[in-house]
């Protein structure tokens, strides 16, 4: 165990503070299972800026179609699912809370079934553009938005962009030490399956799949802490935000 949960990392002293960053909008884009939350959240602390988690919109949506049971790959469905709907996100004390309706629902957005619904709407062009808006009004002000096109598409202007990275074992590892520390009752071998359907899913649809800005900062976090991830990240913008 490498430290990618929050819970362990929670008030660790790294790299100094950069100073002022009001307005400052930092994009962080990767594929599943990276840890792009858990950074987003304490690099968002360290700069007083808000963080949000564009998944988390994707799977507060997703769970609003698994509650009304609507089927996806109806274009109906899809459209009755999105009319009337709010989603919101909030940033208070470091912790990312999800609004479904004017209903706090993130305690029941980290599920298997959440996550698998998630990137089926996901792939949807109405339910991108739907959340687009939210997503580009929550950065406003200044923000550290992490997702999977945060720097392609979301925020082509944001002042700087990272892409994390990790192969796929590494990812799944990750992501069955949350889910168990969760308390979710999953298998490695689920995670790994999750993952991979994820960066399938992800990769292959045609409306923003996840892809790399030519402008983004590579960082392969395959053998780094999550201190390591946001001490880089903190670093290069002391060299690179003016
Ligand atoms: O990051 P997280 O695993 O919470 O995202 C849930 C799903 O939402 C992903 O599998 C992905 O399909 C989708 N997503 C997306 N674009 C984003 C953020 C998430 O397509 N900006």
């Amino acid at each position: 165990m490498k430290g990618w949960s929050l819970k362990d990392t929670k008030g660790f002293k790294g790299a100094e503070s950069r100073g002022p960053t009001a307005d400052l909008v930092i994009a962080i884009d990767g594929p599943s299972g990276v840890g792009k939350t858990t950074v987003a959240k304490l690099v968002a602390e360290r700069l007083g800026l808000r963080a949000v988690s564009t998944g988390a919109l994707y799977r507060a949506v997703a769970l609003h179609f698994l509650r009304r049971g609507l089927n996806p790959e109806d274009l109906d469905e899809v459209r009755e699912g999105l009319g009337n709907l709010e989603i919101w996100q909030e940033y208070t004390d470091g912790h990312i809370r999800t609004f479904l309706n004017g209903e706090d629902v993130t305690e029941e957005l980290d599920t298997v079934e959440v996550s698998d619904m998630a990137s089926r709407v996901a792939a949807i062009k109405e339910v991108r553009e739907f959340l687009l808006d939210v997503q580009r009004r929550l950065a406003e002000g200044g923000a550290v938005v992490e997702g999977r096109d945060i720097g392609t598409v979301v925020l082509p202007d944001a002042d700087v962009k990272f892409f994390l990275d990790a192969t796929t074992g590494e990812r799944a590892k990750r992501r069955y030490e949350q889910l168990r520390a969760e308390g979710e009752d999953i298998s490695y071998e689920d995670a790994l399956r999750d993952v991979k359907e994820r960066d399938i899913r992800d990769s292959a649809r045609e409306v923003a799949p996840l892809k790399r800005a030519a402008d983004a900062i590579y960082i392969d976090t395959t053998h780094m802490t999550v201190e390591e991830v946001v001490n880089r990240i903190l670093k290069i913008l002391k060299e690179v935000v003016p």
